[in-house]
């Protein structure tokens, strides 16, 4: 059975739209290709919470159909991490070639340190809700009772407006 998984791509290193995109190939490559296929446009955000110097990040996010188990698909947005050349081991927010995070997996609760979903920061951060809404503004979390546009229309973020960088890619 196929889940609808909604992930989260970011970068800030090297060639951010390039990263993006092999990401994204990365992760087309493990679906049904006749399957429904959702992507955001690209937008260009500040960094948060990083030193003021990092450069500013390339984020989107994509809808997939996923057949498997949520820890595969978390082996699996590392891998694409791992391949596309993630340092292994540094501090969060730390600047990055790419950032794969699982945002949602269908109706799924998990609640562990090495897989939470929904991801725990989702409803906090424009350059994650604003992308999702393009895509999803009707979704409705598991656990919640408002809809993605909602979340996005009443956000409460200090972060400045996104720019964008390109709608189809
Ligand atoms: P962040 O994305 O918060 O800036 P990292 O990308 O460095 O931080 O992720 C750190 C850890 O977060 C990963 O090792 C992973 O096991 C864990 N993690 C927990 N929930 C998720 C999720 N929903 N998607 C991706 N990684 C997650
Ligand atoms: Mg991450």
């Amino acid at each position: 059975m196929a889940t609808r998984v909604g992930i989260a791509l970011g970068a800030n290193l090297g060639q951010r739209l390039t990263n993006i995109r092999v990401a994204r190939d990365m992760l087309r490559g493990l679906v049904d290709p006749e399957s429904l296929y959702l992507q955001a446009p690209i937008y260009q955000s500040q960094p948060v919470d990083c030193s003021s110097d990092a450069p500013d990040f390339y984020n989107t996010v994509i809808e997939i159909d996923y057949i498997g188990e949520p820890y595969e698909l978390l082996q699996m947005t590392q891998a694409v991490e791992f391949r596309l050349g993630r340092e292994a081991v540094y501090e969060q927010n730390a600047p990055r070639v790419i950032d794969v995070d699982i945002l949602y997996f269908g109706s799924g609760v998990i609640s562990e340190e090495i897989l939470t979903i929904p991801h725990p920061r989702l409803l906090e951060r424009r350059f994650v809700l604003q992308p999702l809404n393009d895509i999803r503004p009707n979704l409705v979390l598991p656990g919640d009772t408002v809809t993605i546009s909602e979340h996005h229309r009443y956000l409460d973020s200090d972060e400045p407006p996104l720019t964008l960088v390109q709608s189809i890619w």
